[in-house]
């Protein structure tokens, strides 16, 4: 490891249907790896009833907090375990969200953009839509939303910023118009004061990049936006993946502390080199100087 671990806030349960591990397991893999701090965040449930098939039913709600904050209490003097939620933006169901919101004293909450209208895009069964539409368009649409999700103020963090890659659909190199869509999406986060998270969830992903590309991330640093770290684990053995590359990209970038939260307050965590160990030679050679 190049760096000291720093806190995942990014982690599912098998409630959204599509992970699996419980949150002892999570919480025991995050101190295997040296960390002191972990977010729960599962996909939230959906205002009005709405629901798909990859989150947790409204009545799960409260097993979910129960299971959660009996892992906190449990570990307290191992681990801070911090209780947050995945919920997605869509437009139309902000008063729903701000609602559910209200329902508990939340230590973070990640606003995530997986809709553009109806369609789930980054849906692995929703692909053929893809054909229909144009790159450019999407992707546009996609960053006008994020940026809207940053101005709602229902967010700490906004997740997996350009998730919209997720398949490897590019728009043309150096599109104008999609880059202008960046810029403001970043204007808007500024504005709105929410941290961006960088994720490892894309280096598993076709994609296989860090979320968000480096020129977001360049363009994030210099607006002084502030990262968090995710890995968006659906099993206990993906919790802090990709650290280490999503760490060092933050330093490319002159970005040296990751956010924490508790109670919906941000504080800053330095960015800290692992001590490398020294070996027996050295060693030896430190006794007889
Ligand atoms: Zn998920
Ligand atoms: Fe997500
Ligand atoms: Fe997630
Ligand atoms: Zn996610």
């Amino acid at each position: 490891m190049i760096y000291q671990p720093v806190p995942d806030y990014h982690m599912h349960t098998p409630r959204c249907h599509h992970a699996s591990g419980t949150v002892r397991e999570f919480a025991q893999a995050a101190m295997a790896l040296g960390m002191k701090e972990i977010g729960m965040s599962d996909h939230s449930p959906m205002p009005n009833g709405y629901m798909d098939d990859w989150r947790m039913d409204p009545a799960e709600l409260h097993s979910y907090l129960t299971e959660v904050e009996k892992v906190r209490d449990t570990l307290a003097r191992k681990l801070c375990v911090r209780i947050g939620l995945e919920a997605d933006f869509r437009l139309g169901s902000e008063a729903g969200l701000k609602r559910l919101l209200k329902l508990y004293d939340w230590d973070f909450i990640i606003g995530s953009v997986h809709y553009i209208g109806d369609w789930d895009f980054d849906n692995p069964s929703k692909l053929s839509q893809w054909d229909k539409v144009g790159v450019e368009e999407v992707y546009c649409a996609y960053f006008d939303l994020v940026g809207k999700s940053a101005v709602s103020g229902m967010f700490d963090i906004i997740g997996h910023p350009d998730l919209i890659k997720k398949f490897g659909h590019r728009p043309p190199d150096g599109s104008k118009r999609v880059l202008q869509a960046e810029e403001a999406m970043l204007q808007a986060v500024k504005k709105s004061g929410c941290a961006l998270e960088i994720s490892s969830a894309g280096l598993r992903k076709p994609v296989g990049e860090i979320y968000p590309h480096p020129r977001i991330v360049a363009r994030a640093a210099e607006l002084g936006i502030p990262f968090a770290y995710g890995s968006d684990a659906h099993g206990p053995d993906a919790v802090g993946h990709g650290m280490d590359e999503c760490l060092s990209l933050l330093e490319s970038c002159g970005v040296h502390e990751v956010c924490v939260f508790k109670g919906r307050k941000r504080s800053m965590q330095p960015i800290v080199r692992a001590k490398v160990k020294q070996s027996r030679v050295s060693h030896a050679k430190d006794r007889q100087a």
